[in-house]
């Protein structure tokens, strides 16, 4: 983590260095979400409701997982796989950490679900599923806002995304992972060799499903072109999509069918594709980000912040200049007449402390006088030694954030306690209790020297 901070700090100076031509950050934040969790709501916890959605008379099983909070909270709806062994379960749980609820259902004839499987009856399930979490009751109980019932799925769920998002209008947006275009299986069937071939690669995935590769070849053959992904894409006309491939698995086939759909109309389509296979085997936090920061769009809660610009005028209203004129509050550990420390009102560690100069108008280190940020320095190193002694740390870490991850417009040095063992993530933290901040500021004022 402070490896890549320091990585992170180098880029920058070469950066500005370089001129304009390199000063766009080019890494997208990883969201919050992603890496860390939320503290519990004690009115309207996370939680997670197990049932069964009732299709054509056959019992499918069903899982939510409900956000936090008093809601409505916008919902995806996700559909796995063929036959689904990947449960991409990571990124419901972390699209669920984002605020959004996360349901997951397993198509009729698979994983215990009652039916018969199949691609057709599969594309009902989709379809079943979004009605449901758009039924009044449905969502009035689960706290589902039927406004934002966004769908995703993974390579056969892929294709059942489009589909559900094709048939439904409610549907406000569709993540497409490496889909599966299934019609386009059906050209590679030309003779009875290439049809035994299709069935045998399908046999080893069947077990898990009320079906038989002889019935699946055979739905391919005569319903495949209904099963093309590019026209049920293309449905999304102005509609956010969002497809993302897998550059080792069906990432090329997913370029054409992007390039296809667009020009049959669909005008909000996403593309990115990671370097990894088709199960995001070593890409999950890549997926995961991609995802949640694409989702931001439904919910400007969860969006991540855009970076302060590096160079703007100095914004006297910010809270920092504030707390300097003594117009907002702040547990002060330490205030001389140029430098003030104070407790992080949301601390990344208990005794998280913010170090600012009282007199410098700087945004961030490329603004300051290295005069002034020498004072400010000064007193970091003193609240390092308080922090170790008052709080018996083993070590501790100093962070400044300049553009990307900042979000207060005054300079100011992070001093956060460090717990040897437990990772340090660089995220928006929840805000602790008053009267814990003004006990750990007092430890450590009484240990300033
Ligand atoms: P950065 O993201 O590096 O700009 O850090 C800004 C820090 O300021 C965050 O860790 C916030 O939790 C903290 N912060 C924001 N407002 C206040 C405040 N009023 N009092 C104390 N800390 C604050």
């Amino acid at each position: 983590m402070t490896r890549k901070f320091i990585a992170g700090a180098c880029a920058l100076v070469l950066a500005a260095l370089a001129g304009p031509a390199l000063a766009e950050p080019k890494v997208a934040p990883t969201p919050r979400a992603v890496v860390a969790d939320n503290p519990r709501d004690k009115d309207h916890p996370a939680d997670m409701a197990a049932f069964q959605v009732d299709i054509q008379g056959s019992k499918v099983n069903a899982i939510l997982y409900t956000a936090a909070g008093a809601g409505p909270h916008p919902t995806l709806l996700f559909l796995h796989g063929f036959p689904g062994n990947e449960t991409n379960i990571d990124l419901l749980q972390a699209v669920r950490r984002a605020g959004w609820n996360a349901m997951r259902i397993n198509y009729r004839g698979s994983w215990g679900s009652q039916g018969k499987f199949s691609y057709g009856n599969a594309r009902v399930d989709a379809a079943a599923a979004v009605a449901w979490l758009a039924d009044p009751a449905n969502a009035a109980k689960y706290r589902v806002d039927a406004s934002r019932i966004v769908v995703a799925g993974h390579s056969l769920g892929g294709f059942m995304t489009a589909s559900a998002a094709a048939a439904d209008p409610r549907v406000a947006g569709a993540v497409l992972i490496d889909a599966a275009d299934i019609g386009a299986r059906k050209a590679t069937i030309v003779d009875a060799a290439s049809r035994q071939a299709a069935i045998d690669r399908l046999r080893p995935d069947t077990p898990p499903l009320v079906a038989t590769p002889e019935g699946l070849v055979a739905e391919l053959e005569r319903d495949g072109d209904q099963l093309r992904l590019a026209p049920l894409l293309a449905k999304l006309g102005q509609r956010p999509a969002l497809v993302i491939g897998a550059e080792l698995a069906l990432g090329p086939a997913n370029r054409k069918v992007v390039e296809a759909a667009r020009a049959a109309g669909a005008s909000a389509v996403t593309e990115t594709y990671l370097p990894t296979d088709h199960s995001f085997s070593d890409a999950r936090i890549a997926l995961e980000s991609e995802v949640i920061r694409w989702l931001g769009q439904f919910d400007p809660k969860s969006a991540p912040r855009p970076p302060l610009p590096l160079t703007a005028a100095y914004d006297p209203s910010n809270i920092f200049a504030r707390i300097i004129r003594g117009e907002a509050p702040a547990y002060k550990v330490y205030e001389d007449k140029d430098v003030l420390a104070f407790m992080d009102r949301a601390p990344m560690e208990p005794g998280h402390v913010l170090v600012i100069s009282k007199t410098s108008k700087a945004r961030n280190i490329l603004d300051i006088d290295p005069a002034d940020l020498a004072k400010v320095m000064a007193v970091v190193q003193k609240v390092g030694r308080a922090e170790v002694q008052a709080l018996g740390l083993e070590g501790f870490m100093v962070l400044q954030n300049n553009g990307v991850g900042q979000s207060v417009p005054h300079l100011h040095m992070h001093v956060i306690p460090r717990v040897a063992g437990k990772p340090a993530y660089l995220a928006e933290n929840a805000a602790a209790d008053p009267k814990d901040l003004e006990a750990t500021a007092a430890k450590i004022r009484a240990a300033m020297k």
